[in-house]
């Protein structure tokens, strides 16, 4: 081929953030940080495929934040940075691309006008550095740790300073050569890379919403961002399927042991018929019996996840995120208490969500109306998405 592809190195370690996770997973509004780039970079009519850099450790949490996004199979990084756009690299062989854009997974805010700038500066350069100019005073610091308040050494010209951003973007070739001539060198950006090949390369203009999320307060910086660009929206859906003969039912992904079964064409789960309803109702578009009708015996005893996971990937598609849903069970029996543990992991599992973001709640009806008379079962719930702001 001879687009573009982006390379999204996302292998590094980094947990000084805490969470438990490295701090390209952690989560900005409740979507894993790594998740908002690649959504960007899918999404962009300049770059033709999308390839990300992995530790191997991280396959599990890797697979949540890419759900539902037309990506290629990531790749294993290596010990360091370098190391790992090395493999990246190497790894694109066989589409070999004409050009490449190079970003850390820590920048969760790259902007399409500013990939659209790189790769239309490579078309007259081989390579183009995404970079902002220093605006503050520089000072050096002390010559070495004294102990106490450290002093200035003297101030540092700031005149023709950048700050070197990401996506960094080449000539496939010339920057594949470039890192195999420099293995080992130590060096911190693909810039240095292409500079030491002797490889010319464009500047170009930046943002300073395109920062690298390294501290506490750079992921409050991030949470304060998106709630200021994204538009929430809700949906609600509500589902009913009566018992009939059977030995078990199907209630948010988990087959339970019952003296009855629930009618329906699918497998007549009614809570992710509701959580599934509830997110096309946010997004408007329709209800469960649109994308799956009936009529059509391909979904004849369909296991219902795969209604909940469409759903969401259509979430995925408008650049969305699900924040969180809520369901609550109406039944008589069976008893959802012992399995409501297992029915969360499900649920979050499905949107790729914490399961602090997924409610479940069981009632019976004391009694009264078809559940209470044990004719039927119910569930209803909400969802709460973001969206991109404008759509
Ligand atoms: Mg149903």
């Amino acid at each position: 081929m001879s687009g573009c592809i982006a390379l999204v190195v996302a292998a590094g370690r980094g947990v000084r953030l805490g969470g438990g996770v490295p701090k390209q997973y952690r989560r900005i509004a409740g979507v894993p940080m790594l998740r908002y780039c690649l959504a960007t970079f899918c999404g962009h009519p300049a770059v033709d495929l999308v390839r990300v850099v992995i530790n191997p450790d991280d396959r599990e949490v890797y697979e949540e934040a890419a759900r539902g996004l037309d990506l290629l199979d990531p790749v294993p990084g290596g010990e360091s940075r370098q190391d790992s756009v090395r493999f990246g690299l190497e790894s694109l062989g066989g589409e070999a691309p004409g050009t490449v854009l190079i970003h850390d997974a820590a920048r969760p805010f790259i902007d399409a006008a500013t990939i659209a700038r790189t790769v239309r500066a490579l078309e007259t350069s081989p390579g183009a550095l995404v970079a902002v100019p220093v605006v503050d005073t520089l000072k050096q610091g002390p010559d070495s740790d004294g102990g106490g308040t450290p002093t200035v050494g003297g101030t540092v010209e700031r005149e023709g300073l950048w700050r070197a951003q990401t996506p960094q973007g080449f000539r496939y070739g010339d920057i594949l050569t470039a890192h195999r001539d420099a293995e080992g060198a130590g060096l911190t950006d693909d810039a240095a890379v292409a500079e030491r090949a002797g490889l010319e390369i464009a500047l170009v203009e930046g943002s300073e919403d395109n920062f690298k999320v390294t501290t506490e307060a750079d992921l409050e910086r991030a949470e304060r961002l998106v709630a200021a660009r994204g538009v929430v929206r809700t949906g609600t859906g509500l589902d009913v399927h009566a018992f009939g003969p059977g030995d078990h039912v199907w209630l948010c992904g988990v087959k339970i042991p019952h003296s009855q079964g629930l009618v329906g064409h699918s497998d007549a789960d009614v809570g992710l018929h509701a959580i599934t309803d509830a997110i096309l109702g946010a997004i408007g578009a329709g209800d469960i019996g649109t994308h799956f009708p009936d009529s059509e015996p391909q979904w004849r005893g369909a296991s219902s996840d795969q209604f909940l996971a469409h759903a969401a990937s259509l979430v995925a598609a408008r650049g969305g995120a699900v924040l969180n849903v809520d369901v609550t069970l109406i039944c008589e029996q069976p008893r959802i208490g012992p399995h409501r543990e297992a029915m969360v992991a499900c649920i979050a599992g499905l949107l790729g969500l914490a399961p602090d973001q997924v409610g479940l709640k069981a009632t019976t009806t004391e009694g009264l109306g078809f559940t209470g008379r044990g004719e039927g079962a119910a569930a209803q719930a909400v969802a709460t998405i973001r969206l991109p702001a404008g759509i």
